[in-house]
């Protein structure tokens, strides 16, 4: 008997931003597999529901988890934060498929879209991407610091807006500082930058400042951090936070 396998993102922490669709494939779980404080995140569910909370790391030995529970029938729900494709149990789960037992195949596997971090980040002070823009984990456990550095470099050559998630931990305190001195020396000290903890929750804190001024002690686990193009501006307002936008249109360019 087959079971299926359902991939959802619980959001970046605020119940609302949790998608209906997610609601309606986590309460339909006979089974939870998830991060501990993700599940937490999730509304009860039916009393037989079963949650297997993990810690964080290993992720493919938990998709693998998830995928002999669901071909053995149960109907299984694998939980990230935000949203499950965007450094999170999405790929996890399809690599786990790649490399493992061929009646893997045939599992039901659905992947349900989520809020990421990025877009509540950006939410919270404005449109910063608004215009062409990347993502960067600045993790180096599952690729090293070279790449990290390439793509940085490359993203400062194109003038993309950057979002780096995982910027910083208690185990790499380093990269946000070498990362901030990489940029610093390939883009403009005023560029724009955007920290944003805790986006999206009533704990939300924000600050707008420069590549120049930063203080990068402040950024830990829970931050995303936008860093601007060129085009990146901010729009003064008599009390709190300017707002952050970076424009659609080009100087110059056809509108
Ligand atoms: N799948 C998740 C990202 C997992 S990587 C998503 O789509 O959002 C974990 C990183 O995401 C954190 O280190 C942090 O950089 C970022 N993050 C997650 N939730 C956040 C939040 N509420 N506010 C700010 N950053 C957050």
């Amino acid at each position: 008997m087959t079971g299926s396998l359902v991939i959802v993102g619980t959001g970046p922490g605020d119940p609302d931003l949790m998608t209906p669709a997610t609601r309606r494939a986590l309460s339909g779980a006979t089974d939870l597999v998830g991060y501990g404080p993700y599940l937490d995140r999730v509304p009860a569910g039916p009393s037989a529901q079963v949650r297997h909370a993990s810690d964080n790391r290993v992720e493919l030995d938990r998709a693998r988890q998830a995928l002999r529970l669901a071909s053995a029938g149960r109907h299984v729900a694998v939980v990230s934060g935000g949203d499950p494709g965007v450094f999170a149990m999405a790929s996890a789960v399809f690599e786990a498929v790649e490399s493992g037992e061929p009646m893997w195949r045939d599992v039901d596997i659905r992947v349900e879209p989520g809020v990421t971090a990025m877009l509540a980040a950006a939410a919270e002070v404005g449109a910063p991407l608004g215009g062409d823009f990347c993502a960067v984990s600045l993790s180096d456990n599952l690729k090293s610091w070279a790449t990290i550095e390439r793509r940085l470099t490359a993203a400062a050559e194109g003038d993309f807006v950057i979002a780096f998630y995982n910027p910083a931990s208690r185990a790499r305190p380093d990269g946000i500082k070498r990362a901030f001195g990489l940029l610093g020396s390939l883009k403009a000290k005023e560029t724009v930058v955007v920290l944003v903890r805790a986006a999206g929750t009533a704990d939300a804190t924000c600050i707008v400042t420069t590549l120049g001024a930063a203080d990068t002690s402040v950024i830990d686990m829970r931050t995303l951090v936008i860093i601007g193009s060129s085009a990146t501006r901010t729009i003064a307002r008599p009390e709190g936070l300017p707002w952050v936008y970076t424009p659609r249109s080009e100087p110059g360019a056809r509108s």
